[in-house]
């Protein structure tokens, strides 16, 4: 697990002799299975990005952290930097250091371990813009109320030839052993690769779009599913062109088809005990558990600027998609945004919420704190949630049809909710909020009048 650490923590010198020694010992396990290291975070345009030491270069990094500029929040989808960013400026420097507790040894791409990174400025004080501090720190808020959270991100993607546009690698069906028989070797190497990374791998199935597949992992702390979900896309990425193919993460791949969500499964439990279960409300909430959904029901808007962050991710955010297009919850219903998932009686811990409006173009350290921040923040507020809807209500007949709310259906309005949260503004502070929203508003230039087939194209090999 990733130790929970507070907004403003201040890295001395104990803590660098004591990561440099872990280092040390860590360097000796690892010689002869890993010799390059690559520390990774993921910026405000959902792209992870790496520093890479050789094996004998890891104490120095565990020590004194890898410089990294700061403008590279400010860097969107094109590989450009936005000129309206604050952080558009060629000096200043911050330490990106690993944290050693999340380090993978990689089966593929052999010879690889990939560890996350936390930003600081040099003089030691967490960065206050580093999206994984933030999600640290969330956590840690929620640790000193009693409160923690149990988070896992799907992984759907679509594997294609390697050719600029998407062209399936696979046929056969959805959730079919005919496609699993076609691709029966290259989904033996995903699933070993995962393994051999230390992720663990509850399922992985055929998807319904082309050539589509998804991973479900176990359910970890807030920190450590956002590592995961980097580490399995870095691993699916690999054996994808091991098998010359490359996998698609994007939220739309293919004009007018299903695209690859980002669900995000939650639940939280206080002093140990489920929130979610074993209490007297509809499902079993118990009443700070109903609060909680009520409150990221509520908050979805603005969640959306973070979750669905790009361009492309509202041409996946359609009715009829199970993409999660309306402000709805309800059980087990896959066309609400909100899709609870009560517990069985085989496994009374199990109830969680999956939040299907997300997808994979998010920064998932932002997303796990954001989250998390606004069940926090809702856990006391005593909010009920309406009533729950069955069915999609786009279908013909529904009692809704034509009434429900849908989510923002432009990446505009999402950021325009997103700044109007106080919630969030309040967990985040002021320079991570404004970065991020500066950031989706270059976005949203680039995409400005753009045909979806282009805004898809452009989205559709990034990582
Ligand atoms: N591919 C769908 C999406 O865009 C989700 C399908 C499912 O329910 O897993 O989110
Ligand atoms: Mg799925």
């Amino acid at each position: 697990m990733s130790l929970p650490r507070p907004f403003g923590h201040v890295r001395g010198e104990q803590e660098r002799t004591a990561d440099a020694q872990r280092a040390e010992a860590l360097a000796r396990q690892l010689a002869g299975r890993a010799s390059s290291i690559a520390t990774a975070f993921v910026d405000h345009s959902g792209a992870a990005r790496v520093k890479v030491v050789p094996l004998s270069g890891l104490v120095r990094a565990a020590r004194s952290g890898l410089g990294f500029s700061p403008v590279i929040d400010a860097f969107i989808s094109d590989g450009s930097i936005d000129p309206a960013s604050e952080l558009d400026r060629p000096d200043g420097d911050l330490r990106l250091v690993p944290d050693l507790d999340r380090l993978a040894v990689l089966a593929e791409p052999p010879g690889w371990a990939l560890v996350p990174g936390d930003r600081f400025h040099q003089d030691g004080t967490a960065y206050a813009g580093c999206q994984r501090s933030f999600a640290r720190a969330q956590v840690a808020a929620g640790l000193s109320r009693g409160i923690s959270a149990l988070m896992a991100f799907e992984v759907e993607w679509m594997a294609g030839r390697d050719a600029d546009d998407f062209e399936p690698a696979f046929g056969g069906t959805g959730y079919g052993l005919s496609r699993v028989s076609q691709a029966a070797d290259y989904l033996r190497d995903v699933l070993a690769a995962l393994e051999s990374a230390g992720v663990a791998v509850e399922q992985l199935h055929p998807e319904y779009g082309p050539a589509q597949f998804e991973v479900s992992v176990a359910a970890q702390d807030p920190v450590s599913a956002a590592d995961t979900c980097v580490l399995v896309k870095f691993v699916i990425g690999a054996v994808s062109a091991r098998h010359g193919l490359r996998a698609s993460f994007a939220p739309a791949v293919l004009v007018g088809n299903v695209g690859n969500g980002g669900h995000l499964h939650v639940s939280f439990a206080r002093d140990g005990r489920s929130l979610l279960s074993g209490g007297s409300g509809r499902h079993g909430l118990t009443q700070a558990g109903e609060s909680m959904v009520a409150g990221l029901l509520d908050a979805l808007p603005a969640l959306l600027a973070i979750g669905a962050p790009s361009p492309a991710s509202y041409l996946r955010l359609v009715p009829s998609r199970w993409a999660g297009a309306y402000q709805i919850w309800g059980p087990e219903n896959r066309e609400a945004a909100v899709r609870f998932i009560s517990a069985s009686p085989s496994d009374p811990g199990a109830a969680n919420v999956e939040l299907k409006c997300f997808d994979l173009s998010a920064n998932p350290y932002l997303l796990t704190g954001a989250v998390l921040a606004v069940a926090l923040a809702s856990a006391d507020r005593d909010a009920r949630l309406p009533a729950g809807v069955s069915g999609d209500p786009a279908a013909p007949g529904h009692p809704l049809a034509g009434r429900a709310v849908r989510l923002p259906t432009t990446l505009a309005r999402a950021v325009a909710a997103l700044e109007a949260s106080h919630d969030l503004r309040a967990a985040a502070g002021d320079q991570l909020i404004s970065t991020f929203a500066a950031s989706r508003r270059a976005e949203i230039e680039l995409a400005a009048d753009q045909p979806g087939d282009v805004v898809i194209a452009r989205a559709r090999w990034l990582t």
